[in-house]
């Protein structure tokens, strides 16, 4: 049947939601999907499909059923699967415990791992965590466990080889693990989380976790600001997905049965059950339906619109063929941002001076009462902007002049200590503007 019909027959209205007695109008994502459905679709002006599935528990057997029955949806070519070397990819950013939602569940991962076997393949995890090592992070985040109950053989992230595709806007060589040139497919389980930085953390982003350990801190350096840092993760994806040869086939598999709002993507985001997992072989196309799924601002997700710019990937919602379940079943209440929202261009002139980064820019602030100086922020970070406490305080010493606001100290932080503090005229702009 073709999506059009679909739409106008089955949809439900996009809810008002009240709020105090008074409605509180639509969110950004359900005023989008409005206008789409007054514009209506066709399934000839599709470009590319998305399988969007219900899933509510953790339960290892049915989300192995889902995938399957979402690359199903999607059309996708499985026969690749026999016999195939299938690095499979989750978000392992730090250790914690799954239920704090900084993770790709486990049972995600051991479905996907399943998956890949019942399709004839040969599933390798591939992932390298920011800071610490892959051992600590797998037993924290109980992956040590599934690793073994299903034997599953683990990449190598430090063997790296240069990748180099002339065709990417900026950046066009990466470091990458030798383990991926000798990959047939890879497969991505992004969480979908908020984040500081680049407002949205989902398939595009996950991929930045191929490069090794700290060695993606240093790219925080080169691309400073939340614009530049957003072109780099699509030069990455640019350069993956085009550069490899022979070519490797994509496919993302999105854990958003519980997701994560408010000061994602670490110990300060909130999680949020949003019930849904999507199936499909482009990045671009999968985050946009959750960020209008979560009622986000697409505009605010620097790898949608300009992603689709590029020729990368499909982020309008009218050629995207979304089958399964339909959008209007998942609205959940509005996601809530990270407070952060980096000015772009924080590198340039005028805001490159620090009488005005102090007034217009935020700024990561530890908190004593819940640092336990365990100084993970001053290893990852970057810029060399922080040093241990000089005694007089329970939280270590920030250098704002040296900081490039790249937050990956509070992305970091295991306790959650590390907020975000407004520059002083962006308080007064704020309420000026509401
Ligand atoms: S702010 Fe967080 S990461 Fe930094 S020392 Fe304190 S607890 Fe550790
Ligand atoms: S202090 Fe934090 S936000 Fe600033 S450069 Fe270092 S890691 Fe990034």
């Amino acid at each position: 049947m073709p999506l059009v019909f679909s739409l106008c027959f089955g949809v439900r209205q996009p809810r008002c939601r009240p709020q105090n007695g008074f409605c509180k109008g639509l969110s950004d994502g359900e005023r989008y999907l409005e206008n789409i459905l007054f514009v209506g679709l066709s399934e000839s002006k599709a470009m590319t499909k998305v399988a969007l599935l219900g899933c509510r528990e953790y339960d290892a057997s049915l989300i192995r059923d889902k995938i399957l029955e979402g690359l199903s949806l999607i059309e996708a070519d499985t026969g690749v699967f026999s016999g195939a070397r299938v690095l499979v990819k989750p978000n392992l950013l730090s250790a914690s415990l799954p239920e704090k939602a900084i993770v790709t569940h486990p049972e995600f991962f051991r479905a996907a791992i399943q998956a890949v076997k019942v399709l004839g393949g040969y599933p390798v995890l591939i992932e390298s965590p920011a800071f610490q090592s892959l051992e600590k992070v797998m037993k924290k985040t109980r992956y040590k466990a599934v690793v073994e109950e299903e034997g599953c053989e683990i990449a190598d992230t430090k063997d790296t080889e240069v990748l180099f595709h002339e065709a990417a806007s900026r950046y066009r060589r990466f470091d990458l693990p030798k383990a991926l040139f000798a990959a047939d497919i890879v497969l991505n389980l992004p969480k979908f989380k908020t984040h500081g930085l680049t407002y949205i953390t989902g398939a595009v982003k996950n991929l930045f976790g191929l490069i090794h350990g700290l060695k993606k801190s240093q790219w925080h350096v080169k691309a400073r600001d939340k614009e530049a840092f957003s072109n780099l993760l699509l030069d990455l994806y640019e350069v993956i997905t085009k550069g490899l040869q022979p070519p490797k086939r994509f496919l993302h598999v999105m854990d958003a049965v519980v997701a994560m709002e408010g000061d994602g993507p670490g110990s300060s985001g909130s999680p949020k059950e949003v019930g849904a997992m999507l199936v499909g072989e482009d990045a671009i196309a999968l985050d946009s339906i959750m960020v209008t799924i979560t009622g986000l601002d697409r505009d605010k997700a620097l790898t949608l619109a300009p992603g689709e710019e590029r020729g990368l990937g499909i982020a309008s919602l009218e050629r995207i063929d979304v089958r399964g379940l339909r959008l209007g079943d998942f609205f959940v209440d509005t996601f809530k941002p990270s407070l952060s929202n980096p000015v772009s261009r924080i590198d340039r002139w005028p805001m490159n001076t620090r009488f005005l980064r102090d007034l217009l820019i935020e700024r990561p602030l530890p908190l004593e009462e819940k640092c336990t100086l365990c100084y993970q922020c001053k290893a990852i970070c970057p810029a060399g902007a922080i040093e241990r406490s000089d005694g007089r305080g329970n939280k270590p010493l920030y250098d704002y002049d040296g900081c490039v606001r790249c937050l990956c100290c509070m992305e970091i932080c295991p306790e959650g200590a590390i907020t975000v503090k407004k520059g002083r005229l962006q308080g007064l702009l704020d309420r000026w503007a509401t």
